[in-house]
């Protein structure tokens, strides 16, 4: 997938987010404040936008994907906006000068994700946060070595949804789900289930 690709993807992906507010934001009234569906859709409406003003415009994939970091990052607000935005700011680091993504580029996008995620944020898998739901992904994807980009990204999306599955379990140790200790037990952390959401959607909009 080069740039051009990865770009109508990305606004593919952008509008399905958009069109989960609602479900996002009932996540985030059980365990948070709320705000996390209209966070989502304020940032993704600025991705889309941005990304339709110049589209493909950069070759470099690892330019785009950062540019979308940094979009989410100053759009959204909140700990997910700073959350997010790490994520594809320091992933599309990590892919500076790479102009095709395969299935090897996407484990390192979302091994250094995960990493400066971990670092910004301080929280562990475990924790009830994104993080359980993007360290499955990074580890599904490591596990799939080189195989083609279409047939592996519905493999990480699910393992992605085990992910944000698993922390129905969890008791928060972060964000304001904290406050409500073994209370939010039963209910999946939000932020997670907006990171299997994103790679969920690029695995439906895929162009094999
Ligand atoms: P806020 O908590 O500021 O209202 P949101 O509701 O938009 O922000 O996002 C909450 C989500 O952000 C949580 O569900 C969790 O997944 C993620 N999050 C919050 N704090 C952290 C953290 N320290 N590390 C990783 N993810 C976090
Ligand atoms: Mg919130
Ligand atoms: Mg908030």
């Amino acid at each position: 997938m080069n740039a051009t690709e990865m770009s109508s993807l990305l606004r593919f992906v952008a509008n399905k987010m958009i069109a989960s507010e609602p479900e996002l934001t009932r996540l985030d009234m059980a365990v948070g404040d709320g705000d996390h569906g209209v966070g989502m859709q304020r940032g993704f409406t600025a991705v889309e936008k941005l990304l339709s003003q110049a589209p493909g415009q950069a070759e470099d994939i690892g330019v785009l994907l950062t540019r979308v970091g940094t979009e989410l990052m100053s759009s959204m607000g909140g700990a997910s906006g700073a959350i997010f935005g790490t994520l594809f700011r320091a992933g599309g680091k990590s892919l500076t000068g790479e102009t095709v993504l395969t299935t090897p580029l996407l484990t390192r996008f979302l091994s250094s994700g995960l990493d400066a995620v971990c670092k910004r944020g301080g929280a562990k898998p475990g924790d009830k946060t994104m993080v359980d739901a993007l360290a499955a992904a990074a580890a599904a994807s490591q596990s799939l070595g080189s195989e083609p980009l279409y047939a592996a990204l519905p493999k990480i999306a699910r393992a992605a949804g085990q992910g944000a599955e698993g922390t129905k379990q969890m008791v928060a140790a972060f964000g304001r789900a904290k406050a409500l200790g073994e209370r939010s037990i039963g209910h999946p952390d939000p932020g997670a289930v907006s990171m299997s959401l994103i790679l969920s959607f690029m695995a439906e909009g895929i162009k094999r």
